[in-house]
This record gives C-alpha cells, sequence and structure tokens, in this order.
C-alpha cells in the first residue's frame, strides 16, 4: 500500500492531490520550504494554523521514514485514519493496539512501505523500538507538542527529556518541533533540549485582530455579567468559569434573566453534557457557561463572544479560551472578569499543592505576567503579544486603546525601581527590592548589607502594595526583565536604560495602584 504521493515533486500538486486542499495556511508554506531544504526547524504556530501539515507534506515527498513524536494516544490515532482515510501509508505503534497489530507494524517499518510512524514518546525510547529504528531510513523527527519538554512550560512531561538523545541515537537525524506556546524561556528550552545546533525558529503571528480584548475589575460580577450578555442576545457565547458549581448557579442566574444558557462541565452525566454541547453546536443563541473542559476539539466557528466570569490560569489559557471566538474571522468580543479573591485563591492553590518547589516559584510568576496583562496601561492586544514575543503597535480593538486609564507620570517610580535593581546587580527578586526600597531592614537585606546603600528606604513614600504593582507595570510595559527560569531575578532592559538616562518617560495606571495585594513572592 504504498502512497501514491512519493512521486510527485509539486508541494501544491501534492497538497490537493492527497489532502484535497487548495493552498496553504499562513506560515505552512515557508515552514515545509524549509524542511524539504533539509534544516532543523522549531516552528511556534497558534492552535488551529495546520502544524501537522508541515511535517506530513514533506513525509509524503520523500522516499523514507517520518517519525511523528505525539504525547496523546487519542489524536495520534485520529491523524493516522485520516490519513490513511486520504491513501497515506500511516500507522501508529502504541500500547493501546493489540501485539499482533504493532508486529505487523514494526514489519512495515522493516520493509520500508510505511510514509508516516506515529509514536508516543516512552514507546518510542524502549531500546527494542530504538532498534527496529535504526534499521529503517528514517528522513524526518517531528516532535509534536514540542512544549512538554520545558519544565517552564505548562505541560512538561519528563518522557520528552529523552528526545535528544532519541535523535542522536538515529544519527541526528532531521528534526522538526512544533509547539503552540511561544513564550521566550519555554522556546529556548525547547531549542536547547531537542536540538544540538540552534534551529531555524519560525514564529506565526498569535494576532487575532477579530477579537475585542477587554478586562475588567470584579465589581458586581453578576451585574457586570447580566450587563454583558444584555448587549449580545440571540448570538451564541462560552461563559467560563474557574468551579463545576458556578457553571451551574450561573446558568440557573442567566436563564431566570431570560437568557438561554446551559451548564458544561466534567461532572454532568455525559448523556447530559453531551447533549449541552450538541445544542449549543447546533442551535444559534445558546450561553455555554463552562469550565475549561469544555472548548478542546470543539469547532464552532461562529461563536460571537467568550467571557471569563474568573481570571483565567494563565496567559496561555486565557489565549486559547478567548480564541475559540471569531474563528470565522468575524468580529467577536472578549471580556475578562478578575478580582483579587481570584489572585488569592490561586495563590494558595500554588502553594498548597504538590509541585515542587521550582514549580511553585514558576506558576506564581505566571500569575504575575497574567496579572500584568489585566493591570496593562496600554494596549491589551501589544501586551499580549509581546507576551508571546511578538511586536505590534496599538491595536484601536481593545478596551485600553478605545478608553485610555487614569494614569501618573511614574518616571521617577521607574527610576527607583531600576536602580535598586541595578544596584544590587540584578540578581533580586521582587519582595528583596521592594524592602530595599521602602527602608525595610529585612534578615535578607542586612545580610546583604543593602541597608547601606543609596536606595535604601528611596520608595519609602510608597507602599510595599504599590511598588508590587509598579514592577508588574514596569514588566508588563518592557521596562525590566523578569527571568522566571533563574529565580525570578529583575534586570533592566534597553528600553529601561533609557529612561534611567531621562531619554525617555514612562506613565503607568493610577487606578490598579491600590488594592491588589497579591501574597508573597518568593526568591531571594
Ligand atoms: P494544529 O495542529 O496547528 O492545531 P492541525 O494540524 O490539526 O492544526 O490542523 C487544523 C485543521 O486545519 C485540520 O482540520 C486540517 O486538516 C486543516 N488544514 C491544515 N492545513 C490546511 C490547508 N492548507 N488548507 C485547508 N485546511 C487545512
Ligand atoms: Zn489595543
Amino acid at each position: 500500500m504504498a502512497s501514491p504521493a512519493t512521486a510527485i515533486g509539486d508541494p501544491l500538486a501534492v497538497l490537493e492531490a492527497v489532502f484535497g486542499f487548495k493552498g496553504f495556511r499562513p506560515g505552512q508554506n515557508e515552514v515545509i520550504t524549509a524542511v524539504l531544504a533539509g534544516e532543523d526547524v522549531l516552528a511556534v504556530m497558534p492552535t488551529g494554523s495546520g502544524k501537522s501539515l508541515c511535517y506530513q507534506l514533506p513525509a509524503l515527498m520523500r522516499s523514507g521514514l517520518t517519525v511523528v513524536v505525539s504525547p496523546l494516544i487519542a489524536l495520534m490515532q485520529d491523524q493516522v485514519g485520516q490519513l490513511v482515510g486520504c491513501g497515506v501509508a500511516a500507522a501508529s505503534l502504541n500500547s493501546a493496539a493489540d501485539p499482533a497489530e504493532n508486529r505487523r507494524i514494526v514489519q512495515a517499518i522493516r520493509s520500508g512501505e510505511l510514509r508516516l510512524l506515529y509514536v508516543a514518546p516512552e514507546r518510542l525510547t524502549r531500546p527494542d523500538t530504538l532498534d527496529d529504528l535504526c534499521r529503517a531510513r528514517i528522513d524526518l523527527l517531528a516532535i509534536d507538542e514540542a512544549h512538554c519538554v520545558s519544565q517552564w512550560g505548562h505541560d512538561f512531561r519528563p518522557e520528552y527529556l529523552a528526545l535528544g538523545q532519541v535523535r542522536e541515537r538515529l544519527g541526528g537525524v532531521q528534526t522538526i518541533a512544533l509547539t503552540a506556546t511561544a513564550d521566550a524561556p519555554t522556546r529556548d528550552d525547547i531549542a536547547g533540549k531537542l536540538f544540538s545546533r540552534p534551529p531555524r525558529t519560525f514564529v506565526r503571528s498569535f494576532d487575532r485582530p477579530n477579537l475585542y480584548l477587554s478586562m475588567l475589575p470584579k465589581a458586581n460580577a453578576r451585574r457586570q455579567l447580566l450587563g454583558f450578555l444584555a448587549a449580545r442576545r440571540e448570538q451564541s457565547g462560552i461563559v467560563y468559569c474557574a468551579s463545576r458549581k458556578r457553571t451551574e448557579t450561573l446558568a440557573a442566574l442567566f436563564n431566570a434573566e431570560g437568557f438561554r444558557a446551559l451548564p458544561y462541565h466534567a461532572g454532568l452525566e455525559p448523556a447530559t453534557r453531551s447533549a449541552n454541547q450538541s445544542t449549543f453546536l447546533r442551535q444559534d443563541g445558546v450561553v455555554m457557561v463552562a469550565t475549561v473542559a469544555f472548548g478542546m476539539g470543539i469547532d464552532k466557528p461562529d461563536v460571537r463572544f467568550v467571557c471569563h466570569a474568573e481570571m483565567p490560569k494563565t496567559i496561555e489559557s486565557y489565549y486559547q479560551e478567548i480564541g475559540r471566538a471569531g474563528r470565522d474571522g468575524l468580529a467577536a468580543d472578549t471580556l475578562t472578569l478578575y478580582g483579587l479573591d481570584d489572585l488569592q485563591f490561586r495563590r494558595r492553590q500554588i502553594e498548597d499543592s504538590e509541585l515542587p518547589e521550582e514549580r511553585k516559584r514558576i506558576e506564581q510568576h505566571r500569575l504575575n505576567a497574567l496579572l500584568a496583562l489585566c493591570e496593562a496601561p496600554r494596549c491589551r492586544r501589544q501586551t499580549l503579544l509581546a507576551y508571546f514575543g511578538e511586536s505590534s503597535g496599538p491595536c484601536d480593538n481593545c478596551d485600553l486603546c478605545l478608553e485610555r486609564p487614569q494614569i501618573f507620570e511614574a518616571t521617577i517610580e521607574a527610576q527607583k525601581a531600576m536602580s535598586a535593581i541595578l544596584r544590587t546587580g540584578e540578581r533580586f527578586a521582587t519582595e528583596h527590592l521592594i524592602a530595599l526600597l521602602t527602608g525595610e531592614a529585612t534578615e535578607a537585606i542586612e545580610r546583604y548589607g543593602h541597608n547601606t546603600l543609596k536606595t535604601f528606604g528611596v520608595g519609602k513614600e510608597r507602599s510595599a502594595g504599590e511598588w508590587r504593582s509598579i514592577f508588574r507595570q514596569l514588566y508588563a510595559a518592557g521596562v525590566i526583565h523578569l527571568d522566571i527560569v533563574r529565580h525570578g531575578r529583575w534586570s533592566v532592559t534597553e528600553y529601561g536604560r533609557r529612561i534611567l538616562r531621562g531619554e525617555a518617560a514612562i506613565q503607568l495606571r493610577q487606578d490598579v495602584l491600590s488594592g491588589a495585594r497579591p501574597g508573597r513572592e518568593r526568591g531571594k
């Protein structure tokens, strides 16, 4: 059952003949060209942008085998099913299949008739699998969900750590790593762990210009939510909640107020759950009040709004959840409510979790980054995209672009914060620096002799809580940089140095200064 496509040499022709697609999606062509040229590639592309094609198509244009590592057996079987349906010789090796089937596949690997082999990482690293593969001719190793290799990512899988060695074992075979998670530390970590040389890196824009972005501090959440819905009657939308119980109480409230709302969470009877889901998919004007269990793999192009009744978990999950709106490219609205209670709850949840200390610290920093987005003083989309490593101008399609928040001249505060960072050698975390600024002689301040610095107490006029907000805002504005990997140390960026020299000024948000008092942020 050799693939009919092996002989065809033009990517577009293969694309149409095998997959029935008329053209490439944005970003695919560049990646595929680099892969066909033999380069190692790291491709960062948003979910739904068509990452799989970036290795499937090259696989069909070569005579050897492409090995695809994927962590989710269900998705793996899905893809193999689709490929086989397109007439492609593809198979998956996994522990769920019966031994006879696996033996048949090993036979197909040896005889060279397979084009694509999907393997779970734990199966790939088994010595017998590696032996079999070493005897086959492998053209390409494709590592899907590559962020799983990173401890700083949100989905770390220890099995992924062995993949760098697997690659060597397979003779340093050409590799493409793909992920939808793009923050800079994770990206560097992936490159360092999977490749021996820096790969050619492609980052596809994460911008979704048709989504209106807005965030509000919770005042009266019920009233805020009802107001939002009232302006969007007859539209389909999702309201995300932090707990199962809350989905039910809010759905009941919305129904009582004349909306058509249905709850959705993992604790519902399977029959109810799938009935609610199909009502939402088939009918217009239904509001799904759901936990984050809802959304994965659900493809409804005309979702007109996504609302977070509570603060999302991280910027990545925020991005993914709002991304379920407006897939048809038409305008869609998003609103995120955030409150101090959410923040305290999440901090406690992280502290009380079973995570190792190192991970807890990273999770706290992720939370701070999200809070920085909530409190951003300028274009929200600019701040969001900057988090994913993209620079852009103001968008005119977010709450902060349409209505500038109350701001204050913060150049002096920024200079004080940066001088605290610089005078201590860019080696300290938030709480230590704030103690230095407010003149609090903690044990650590005395141990390092920082109470003798000129900066000691120079920021007394502001409270520690205000300084925390100033640090977050300076971070969101790109004035100072937080090294999440190395103990939450702060450093000063090039832009920050210009402010320090008096060549640039900075304004920050006044309205968020008071109140937002986070729990402890640990570090040095
Ligand atoms: P990702 O892994 O980036 O989330 P997938 O690879 O699963 O995305 O692709 C998402 C969907 O887009 C799939 O249904 C796929 O068949 C479709 N798709 C991919 N490339 C194209 C294309 N060039 N033209 C049309 N549809 C495409
Ligand atoms: Zn904007």
